[in-house]
């Protein structure tokens, strides 16, 4: 082992994943999904800011296998409730079954199609203390309009994907494109303050003023 592979042991143990979210991580494997969930210690960050901010009503873009919604869904207090949007119906097979085996069933609600839209229909629901934005980063601007009117004062936006795999100050594609749009749109609203956090590949953290 060299000091790089003692390093990440050492920080992963901060993450103190369980054996439910080990197995929901094989499962996505198992089903050939695509190895694109959030790290341990992302999980374990956007968990601990839904805990400490004590937010109730959360919404995800890009539900995957259900690896982040297990993580963001545990945080939340036993009114809580995750609205989890994705497109793929696979994935959204996959995912339910995640939140079935965390016992999460019942605090979680799969949103299964185009996000955009889904949102529209999520609408009803607001306002939602907590945003997490992972999936389609072409289509950030749109999410971000929908998210500065149905998030609440105070209320929490993270995006994962922020450094746009080392693209973001200089976009070379739609999706580095997207992600920078977003990112340009975000600093320039002064209804939020923000930061970026620029471990793997990045998560913007923002709150509504
Ligand atoms: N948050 C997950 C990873 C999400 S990966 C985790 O950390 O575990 C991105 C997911 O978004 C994929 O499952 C993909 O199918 C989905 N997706 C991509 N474009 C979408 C769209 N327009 N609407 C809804 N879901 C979308
Ligand atoms: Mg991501």
């Amino acid at each position: 082992m060299n000091n790089d592979d003692a390093m990440q042991n050492y920080l992963a143990n901060f993450a103190q994943e369980d054996e439910i979210l080990r197995w929901i991580q094989t499962e996505a494997q198992r089903h050939d999904l695509p190895t694109i969930s959030l790290q341990p210690l992302e999980g374990k960050l956007l968990h601990l800011l839904v805990r400490s901010s004590g937010a109730k009503k959360i919404v995800e873009i890009g539900a995957l296998g259900g690896y982040s919604g297990t993580w963001l869904a545990r945080a939340l207090p036993a009114d809580g409730h995750l609205w989890t949007l994705e497109k793929s119906a696979k994935h959204a097979d996959v995912a339910r079954a995640a939140f079935a085996k965390a016992g999460l069933s019942e605090k979680v609600t799969l949103v299964e199609g185009d996000a955009l839209p889904s949102l529209q229909t999520l609408s009803a629901h607001a306002p939602f203390d907590f945003v997490f934005m992972d999936a389609d980063p072409e289509n950030y601007v749109n999410y971000f309009q929908w998210v500065r009117t149905h998030l609440r004062t105070g209320g929490i936006l993270a995006a994962h994907n922020a450094l746009a795999a080392g693209n973001i100050a200089a976009p070379n594609s739609d999706r580095s494109r997207g992600m920078a749009a977003f990112q340009d749109a975000l600093l320039a609203d002064t209804d939020f303050d923000s930061t970026i956090i620029a471990w793997g590949d990045g998560i913007v953290f923002a709150v509504k003023r």
